[in-house]
Order: C-alpha cells, then structure tokens, then sequence
C-alpha cells in the first residue's frame, strides 16, 4: 500500500536537492527539468487515480519552477541560467557546448562574487530553499495536507468496498476530535446496499448514500461530495452487530482531545522542518538542525506517550 503524502513529502526533498546541484553545475541545469519530470513519473507510478496524480506532478513542475527562479535571482545567477534550467523539453535553439562553457565561467564567478561580497548569501539562499516547505499549494492548502485529504479518501473507498463482501449493516464508529459535517452520524446504523428500515434491536437504519452523498457547492461555484466519509474525514464503518454502540463523546472531551492533535501536528512540522534545513544547508549549522530534529523527536515521543496517543513515525520522516 502506498502512501501519496510519503512520496510527496520525498519528492519536494529530492527536487530541492537536485536543484541545489544544478545551481552549481551549468550541465547540470541544463537537465533540470527533464530529471525532476522523470522522477516524478517514476515515483508517482503507483498512484493509481489519473487526476491525483496529473495534479500533484502539476503542482511539483510549479514547484520546481519557482524554487529555480528564486534560487537563481537571489545568487544573481542571470538570465541565462535561469532559462536553461527552466527549459523544458523542446528548447527552440540548443545551446552549444561553448555556450555552456562560457555560461559555466559566468556562474562560477557570480558564485565567487556572491561569496567575496557577502559570505551568508550562499548560506541564506540555502536557507531560503530549506525554508520552503512546504510552498507549494493547490486551492490555497499545503500540498502535504491536500495529499493526506487525497489518501485518507482512497482508503476509506478501500474500506467500503472491502465490507460489501463480507456484510451489509455498518455502525459509524465515534472519534473524539469529530467534525460537525460528520457528528450527527457517530453511532449511527448504515446500509451498504441503501436500504433503510430497522435493525432486529431496534435502531433506525439509513442508506449510506443519505450519509456521503452530501453536495456542497464552494464560492468559486465548485461542487464537492462533502459528507461523511468526504476528504478529511477519520470515521471507520464497524460490521454491525444487534447490541452494538459507539461510546458518546462529550464537547468538553472533543475540545481536549483536539487541542493534543493540533499539538502532534505542530511537531510534526517542526521536526520535518529541521531534517530538511538539516540536509540542505551545509556544515554547523546543518549539525545543528539535525540535533535540534533529535531533541524534537525526543519530546514529540514523549508527547505522545502522556497522552496516549500513537506515535506516527512516518509523520516525520522526510
Ligand atoms: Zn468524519
């Protein structure tokens, strides 16, 4: 089973350090585009939903091209290199191997410039790459929270047509951080097949298209299926058994359990955040973002662990 906001995650590292060597090495650019495309065409194969994938290898193109123009305008690299990093696959007029040449000279000099005028820049601009993440968005959210959306709905399809074999009658679990869309359907006697009527204990049972088939239409006159089992949602359908019930969840308790969420979360990011300062910038300060990511670790475990929560190790590798 594969995982989109894994691969995702490792393809934005992957491309800024191919950027980072491009930046150094004129031939090196010169294939930028073309290295950077097939990779991401290599490690999206197993992404099985064409229009899933189209977008995130749209948005990772975007998000190479906008690294690449601030990496080159920040070291003063020029016109030239810019558009031969830029240069997709039919570039109009080829450059020459002397082009190249010549092009590699100017860029080792502005290099050597930058590094003469102010020793940082290079490290700031190493910086600036490192502190991208994540930069690239699609409708206005992180592409890392839009791939986990992405990803949640796969498997909760997975879920739904694994229990048409095995049962008809599902209870919806209850988790206690719900959402409101969602809240009203805790604990709640769904038929896979839409039927409706009443279970041999007495419970109301509803067709699961009156739960998921819920249309909303956004400001920008979009229309989504946004009910529950929608993007975003957590809930699990349980094989439904005469007797069975879901534990309520009080708002006190939602609010609380909510806020040790957001909490992991917040971790999560810092210490993503400093392995990949930790891989993109170079010498002490690289160490001590690498050290800091441990300390985090550390305090992320314990965290979890006085909250009773699970650990999610794959949250934080990068
Ligand atoms: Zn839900």
């Amino acid at each position: 089973m594969y995982n989109i906001k894994e691969i995702v995650a490792d393809l934005e590292l992957d491309i800024k350090i191919l950027i980072k060597q491009a930046v150094f090495n004129v031939f090196k650019a010169e294939n930028l585009m073309k290295t950077v495309t097939a990779l991401i065409d290599k490690e999206l194969q197993p992404v099985k939903d064409k229009q899933v994938k189209d977008r995130v290898k749209k948005s990772l193109i975007k998000f190479t091209i906008k690294q690449w123009k601030t990496i080159c305008h920040s070291l003063h690299l020029g016109e030239p290199l810019l558009l031969i990093g830029l240069a997709i696959h039919n570039r109009k007029t080829p450059v020459t191997d002397l082009q190249k040449k010549s092009l590699q000279v100017a860029v080792n000099k502005s290099i050597n410039m930058t590094i003469k005028t102010n020793a940082n820049a290079i490290n700031n601009t190493l910086s600036n790459l490192a502190d991208s993440y994540p930069t690239t968005k699609i409708a206005h959210q992180p592409l890392d929270s839009q791939v986990e959306m992405w990803q949640r709905h796969e498997d909760q399809e997975q879920m739904v047509d694994r229990l048409k074999q095995q049962t008809d009658l599902v209870i919806v679990s209850s988790h206690a951080n719900c959402s409101a869309r969602c809240a009203k359907w805790q604990g709640k006697v769904l038929s896979l097949s839409n039927k409706s009527g009443m279970t041999t204990d007495g419970k109301t049972i509803y067709p699961l298209k009156q739960a998921t088939d819920v249309f909303v239409t956004t400001k920008a006159g979009r229309t989504w299926k946004n009910g529950l089992l929608g993007f975003n949602c957590r809930h699990k359908l349980i094989p439904y058994k005469p007797g069975m019930r879901q534990p309520h969840v009080s708002e006190a308790q939602r609010k609380h359990e909510y806020a040790i969420e957001l909490k992991q979360r917040e971790f999560e990011r810092q210490i993503r955040k400093c392995k990949t300062d930790g891989k993109l910038l170079e010498g002490a300060e690289a160490q001590k973002q690498r050290l800091k990511a441990k300390q985090l670790t550390l305090e992320y475990q314990k965290f979890c662990v006085d909250n009773g929560r699970a650990f999610y190790k794959s949250r934080i590798v990068i």
